[in-house]
């Protein structure tokens, strides 16, 4: 039997080609599962998505080699080539329909591309995930039709570049205090304000940017726009200027920039979601960004493991291999244990958001079901902020953890550059900060407990 994984992919890679488009074999229609997925969405099986797996470690052997990836970071430059060997793979557009040329996977399957690509090189998964979930996803869940069939198809085959801009020098973790702003005119709008952070920003030829439409409105004056900062023959936007591609600890090699908006002209036809409306587009966004994010750190806890297991079992210490002292099995027993509690959590949120049912172990319903926490949970039943938020703090804190301990059992080389161990810990720290800080994030889980014990009033005094 052809499985779904391939015969997707199978499908795709016909389209390209422009042959007729391949049958294969009835599926169960489960359900359209929740909002976030294309009509018709059939949740991945768990063999759907060991598949996927195994073609990814194909793609990272043959593209992203151990060698690969020190260059990206000891250069710092992301390799531009690598776009449309994303794209030609398919992974481009795991959560797309299949009529914008993507897989329709949902997002199981997303965490599992950016889990083994950030496995080979955590910066290309960052830019990877900036592109396909930032932006590729973002366009998908609240573009028109007009702007889907504009923007995905480029997008999703990877000769286009995707880029969310939302943050800014003083507006980072209170992202809504942003100052740039959007003031109409004919036809459309005027952008002027600049933008901090911003992964793919010197590269991307789409970038999903907010700006406040009516600022004295605080969150209720924002809006998401489309801005085509560089066309097809490399031409940039009038107006639009990347200030500086900035220097990082780590992640280098995943170009991320300072944007400056000088009166870039914006048509009205590229406003994404309604008018006033972005701090929504923003926070809905937020909450599968820091989901699918969440895979990044599990690949560092792979990749250290990756290191750390056959060194130790190779390097003798004291006439045997350093592994069967107890002080170092420990350190492996806990790297193992951090990923396995890691990964479990995203999964299963992952699987939740597929499969349009809770988590089961953590729901306003099940611990309180008070009136108002079933009204939320019917809401959207499968996308829980607060489990997001958890499933990034967790993995993030611990691949920082791992990375520290990859270095320590692998003592003098561990430290020295020629290793990745270094690169893993400089990597890791990102995810601590990136989509949100590992303190907010406790925010908003801790918001969460406010609500259900104290109602909205008191949790929004704080
Ligand atoms: C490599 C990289 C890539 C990025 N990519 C993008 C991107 O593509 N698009 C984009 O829009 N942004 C991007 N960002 C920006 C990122 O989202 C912000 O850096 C992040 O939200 C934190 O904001 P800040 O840096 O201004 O820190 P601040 O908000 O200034 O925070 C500084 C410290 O204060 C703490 N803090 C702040 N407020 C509170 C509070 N209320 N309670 C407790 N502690 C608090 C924070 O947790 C942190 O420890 C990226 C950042 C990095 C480093």
């Amino acid at each position: 039997m052809v499985s779904p994984v391939l015969s997707r992919i199978a499908v795709r890679a016909s389209r390209q080609l422009g042959r007729q488009r391949a049958s294969f074999g009835p599926r169960t229609i489960v359900r359209a599962a929740s909002s976030k997925h294309p009509n018709g969405f059939v949740p991945p099986t768990q063999e759907d998505l060991t598949e996927l797996r195994d073609r990814v470690q194909e793609f990272t052997r043959r593209e992203i080699t151990e060698e690969f990836a020190a260059k990206v970071d000891r250069e710092n430059e992301f390799p531009p080539e690598m776009w449309q060997k994303l794209g030609e793979a398919g992974f481009l557009g795991i959560t797309v329909e299949e009529d914008h040329g993507g897989l329709a996977m949902g997002y199981q399957a997303h965490c599992v591309v950016m889990e083994e690509l950030s496995r080979a090189s955590a910066s290309i998964a960052l830019s990877y995930a900036a592109h396909s979930q930032l932006c590729v996803n973002q366009i998908r869940l609240h573009g028109t039709t007009q702007q889907t069939e504009k923007y995905l198809p480029g997008l999703v085959s990877g000769t286009a570049v995707g880029a969310l801009a939302m943050s800014e020098h003083g507006a980072g973790s209170d992202v809504v205090s942003m100052t740039t702003t959007a003031k109409e005119v004919d036809g459309g709008y005027i952008l002027n304000g600049s933008k901090m952070w911003i992964t793919n920003g010197p590269d991307a030829n789409y970038i999903v940017v907010y700006a406040k439409t009516d600022p004295k409105a605080g969150s209720k004056g924002m809006t998401a726009f489309i801005v085509e900062t560089k066309d097809d023959s490399g031409k940039v936007a009038k107006g639009f200027s990347v200030a500086q591609k900035l220097d990082k600890l780590g992640m280098r090699g995943s170009n991320t920039g300072e944007l400056v908006f000088d009166n870039v002209f914006v048509p009205k036809e590229n406003v994404l979601g309604q008018l006033n409306r972005g701090v929504k587009v923003l926070m809905s966004g937020l909450d599968l960004e820091r989901l699918v994010l969440s895979a990044g750190p599990l690949g560092i806890m792979r990749a250290c493991m990756d290191i750390s297991l056959p060194y130790t079992h190779t390097r003798k210490q004291f006439g045997t291999p350093i592994a069967f002292n107890q002080l170092l099995q420990g350190k492996l027993a806990d790297m193992y244990t951090a990923y396995l509690t890691a990964s479990s959590l995203t999964y299963t949120i992952a699987a939740a958001v597929d499969n349009g049912t809770p988590a089961h172990f953590l729901t306003p319903h099940s611990l309180f079901p008070t009136a108002e926490n079933l009204e939320s949970d019917s809401r959207d039943p499968s996308v829980k902020s607060q489990d997001c938020a958890a499933a990034i703090l967790y993995a993030a804190e611990n691949a920082t953890k791992c990375a520290l301990d990859a270095i320590q059992c692998l003592g003098g080389t561990g430290y020295v550059n020629e290793v990745a161990a270094g690169r893993l810990l400089r990597d890791a720290k990102l995810y601590e900060i990136g989509a949100g800080t590992s303190e907010i994030r406790r925010v908003i889980i801790g918001r969460t407990f406010n609500h259900m014990y104290a109602g909205k009033a008191t949790a929004k005094a704080q």
